[in-house]
């Protein structure tokens, strides 16, 4: 475990994902049973896991954990680790003003807004101004690390599926 992620970084989107799911699962909370710290630790890794490797089976992220911890990780998919957090605030607000606070998904005006990488981060986007755009936490939440293409499908089926 040398290398850290800055605190800003846990509170990405993934955070409550990654949380929601170590929470959710017998086995993880078996094998960290009275070991708060450790648990905290693997979560930790295992949201730089998951932002590494996509969507990646838990049970090989809880071996990969348990063989290789923090080092199984490819470096070279630990960009978002060594970013600037000064330089993603200028960023989002360019983002946020370019778009006029408003979200590219639902059309909702200010509230809680978010940068929103269309070609998610996880699956090779860039931080380039084109790839970014202004999102709805909500909105954010649901699209996760689906392409544009893949949300508005989602989007479509589920209103669907509403009625
Ligand atoms: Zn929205």
């Amino acid at each position: 475990m040398s290398v850290k992620p800055p605190i800003w970084w846990y509170q990405s989107m993934d955070e409550y994902y990654a949380r929601k799911k170590i929470k959710e699962d017998p086995e993880i909370n078996n094998i960290f049973e009275d070991k708060p710290q450790e648990l905290e630790e693997f979560t930790l890794w295992y949201i730089a896991y998951s932002s590494a490797y996509g969507s990646v089976g838990f049970t090989t992220a809880i071996y990969e954990w348990l063989t290789n911890g923090w080092d199984s990780i490819p470096k070279d998919r630990m960009r978002m680790i060594e970013y600037d957090p000064e330089g993603w605030k200028a960023l989002s607000k360019a983002v946020f003003e370019r778009d006029n606070y408003t979200c590219t998904y639902c059309g909702e005006i200010g509230g809680q807004l978010e940068v929103d990488h269309k070609r998610p981060w996880s699956r090779g986007g860039t931080d380039d101004m084109d790839n970014l755009t202004t999102a709805c936490l909500r909105c954010n939440r649901q699209k996760h690390d689906k392409t544009v293409d893949e949300f508005m499908e989602w989007k479509k089926n589920k209103i669907s599926g509403d009625e």
